[in-house]
């Protein structure tokens, strides 16, 4: 039987240690506090911005909280960032992403300074992990490092195959694991023999966004599969990317869905805003 890859309790020890590292910092007089902007009231976004905001309550990190409604221009979002990145006392700028139609995401993305990018989204943060200087980092990519870490799962030499290439989860991924020195392979949709690249991994990342889609024809006898996919299924229950039931069986280490990658994402951005005081 393969190891589960256990999410929730490396996302709990994370969160436990940057509890304490806030602590010490309050009492040495500094503390930390991360702007959460929400425009519109999409459900699933407030969820979302709900979930970060309790983590910040959880870790002692002042979270401030701007509901913003539908019609907000992109003039009106773009002054209140200025307004954001000038102010000593905000470390940290995160704008739920999607934003309104009406309002260009790059552009917003592109006016957070880069001292205060928590999400890692701003292209200098891209720029800078693609040439391996400090900077922030896209939060679930860097949540499947430290799971992989935590789990002492080896990543040098390994040969590694992630599939999909988003901005903000294959290229990153794919960026991480080479700063690692894995071998990279970046599968997307127009890869021709998916399953041959995918039977050479040592270390498969699955990010490809289709529920179940990789079954047990992808796999390399032995691979560790991490799983990022969230999707429901036909009986509403949370499924992934991977065809759990039919992998698992071939794998030495797998994420579940839940519980596996999706908790580190926030631990993820706890991280970084911890790091904001840093940067
Ligand atoms: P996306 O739709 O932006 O990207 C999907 C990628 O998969 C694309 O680069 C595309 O080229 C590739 N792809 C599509 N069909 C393919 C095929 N048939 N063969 C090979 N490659 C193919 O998605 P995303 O934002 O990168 O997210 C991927 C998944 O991860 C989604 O299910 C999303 O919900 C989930 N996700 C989870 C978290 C988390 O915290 N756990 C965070 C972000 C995204």
């Amino acid at each position: 039987m393969a190891k589960l890859i256990d999410g929730k309790a490396v996302s709990a020890q994370i969160k436990e240690e940057l509890k304490e590292t806030v602590a010490k910092k309050k009492q040495q007089g500094i503390t930390i506090s991360l702007a959460v902007i929400q425009v519109g009231n999409d459900p699933a976004s407030s969820v979302y911005v709900n979930n970060k905001k309790k983590a910040c309550e959880y870790i002692g990190i002042q979270s401030i909280a701007y509901e913003l409604p539908e019609e907000t221009t992109q003039e009106e979002l773009l002054s209140m960032i200025d307004d954001l990145n000038g102010r000593d006392d905000v470390n940290g700028i995160l704008v739920q992403l999607p934003l309104p139609g009406h309002i260009d995401e790059d552009k917003i993305i592109n006016r957070i300074s880069p001292d205060k990018d928590v999400d890692g989204f701003h292209p200098q943060s891209v720029g800078a992990l693609c040439i391996g200087q400090p900077g922030f980092v896209s939060c679930t990519p860097a949540g499947i490092i430290a799971l992989l870490k935590r789990n002492h799962i080896e990543i040098e030499g390994k040969e590694c195959v992630v599939i999909g290439r988003s901005n903000i989860v294959g290229k990153p991924m794919a960026l991480l694991m080479l700063r690692e020195n894995a071998t990279v392979t970046v599968a997307h949709s127009r890869t021709k023999d998916l399953k041959e690249i995918c039977k050479r991994a040592d270390i498969l990342i699955v990010a490809i966004g289709k529920p179940k889609f990789i079954t047990e024809e992808y796999i390399k006898e032995g691979a560790v599969v991490i799983d990022v996919g969230i999707h429901r299924n036909e009986n509403n229950k949370l499924c992934g990317d991977v065809d759990f039931a039919s992998v698992e069986p071939h794998c030495s280490a797998i994420t579940p869905v839940p519980g596996g990658v999706g908790p580190m994402t926030i631990a993820m951005l706890m991280n970084n805003c911890v790091e904001s005081v840093k940067q």
